[in-house]
């Protein structure tokens, strides 16, 4: 069975969406809904060989997410397709009602499709308003039925509430469960916190009937600050699908191009200690093991729902895979390499410091 190697975030620039969802963090940055399509500088087969096993050193779980909706951008399915040829692993993620290009990825052979797993966005109030809650319904079938993996993730927001009992009841009826449940958060505060204007215990009570263990992972970490030792940027890496520029995690600290002389190796440094306020999407992150044995829950566990049939929403040889850790196959660093790297990295965001100062001032 493989075990995960890397944890690669492969962001694809673009500002497309058929949908205008009211808690979408998007709309918390100047560049939404602007209707561009990614520029991309290298082709698919190349993009491969740049995320080749050998020079990742194993099968990598990639979580692909556009900056709109992921089924919209141009070619993507053409990159997700030579991705998966390379034996990787992949989390789509989408609001699944682009069916022509859906379609054009079930036709794939079953071996390929069993490494495809759809983070299918539940976006219950959109699909309402524009109809297409049943078009939704039917591709998450499809994808079943192809032999590839769907999971149904829901953004709780105030809005919602009203709905709760009509959600439960198409969510059961047509997928055998109740959606998973994320956390909605305004990206637009600096401690980055949640997107809701009731009181937390409220919230807790009225989104804790969907009994989702991915949301109840989610609230545990959420709004805290991470101190232990992190290997972002060593055992995961968060790149730019258009251009190839990667860094550690959210935030770059060493920024390289990984696209551009692929015969080189790529340069795996760990963050240390995290920047960020806190691990907002730990749920993959952490359960995946960038901070090695930091819990016992598991990515598969949290992303899967058993249905009422007793069926399962991942296929098996998915949910292994994404039941596996980082520290499975990656050596952990000695206390005194920590030690260097965390000396390292803080000198160097103080050189980078100085630097932004004097260009400033000219
Ligand atoms: S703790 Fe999470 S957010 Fe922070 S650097 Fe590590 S992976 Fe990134």
């Amino acid at each position: 069975m493989d075990k995960i190697k890397r944890l690669i975030l492969l962001a694809v620039p673009m500002s497309v969406c058929n949908f205008r969802c009211n808690y979408c963090y998007l709309t918390h940055r100047g560049e939404c809904y602007q209707g561009k399509q990614p520029k991309y500088k290298y082709s698919p087969v190349h993009v491969a060989k740049a995320f080749s096993q050998r020079r990742l050193g194993g099968p990598a779980f990639f979580n692909i997410c556009a900056d709109g909706e992921t089924l919209l951008a141009k070619d993507i399915d053409k990159y997700v397709y030579e991705l998966l040829k390379e034996g990787h692993y992949i989390e789509f993620v989408s609001n699944l009602t682009i069916t022509p290009v859906l379609k054009r990825m079930l036709a794939w052979d079953k071996g390929l499709l069993k490494h495809l797993s759809f983070k299918c966005s539940f976006h219950f109030l959109q699909l309402k308003e524009k109809k297409l809650l049943q078009i939704f319904a039917d591709n998450v079938h499809k994808v079943w039925e192809a032999g590839a993996s769907a999971n149904i993730e829901m953004t709780p927001c105030d809005e919602m509430i009203p709905y709760i009992d009509e959600i439960k009841k198409f969510s059961m009826c047509h997928f055998g469960a109740l959606p998973h449940l994320s956390i909605a958060r305004n990206d637009g505060t600096a401690g980055i916190e949640y997107l809701t204007q009731l009181p937390i215990d409220e919230y807790d009570r009225i989104w804790g009937q969907f009994d989702s263990n991915f949301w109840k992972f989610k609230k545990a970490i959420f709004k805290e600050k991470r101190t232990e030792f992190c290997y972002a940027g060593d055992w995961a890496l968060q790149v730019d699908l258009a251009s190839g520029f990667a860094g550690e995690c959210y935030r770059h600290r060493f920024s390289q191009n990984i696209f551009k002389n692929i015969e080189r190796p790529i340069r795996f440094r760990a963050v240390g200690l995290c920047p960020e306020p806190h691990c907002y999407n730990g749920h993959a992150l952490l359960t995946l093991g960038c901070i090695p044995n930091f819990t016992n829950v598991k990515y598969g566990d949290i992303r899967n729902r058993v249905k009422e049939d007793g069926s399962e929403w991942l296929q098996s040889e998915l949910k292994s895979f994404f039941n596996s850790t980082l520290v499975e196959s990656n050596r952990e660093y000695s206390e005194k390499e920590k030690q260097i790297i965390k000396i390292k990295n803080s000198v160097f965001d103080v050189m980078k410091l100085s630097v932004k100062k004097v260009t400033r001032r000219k």
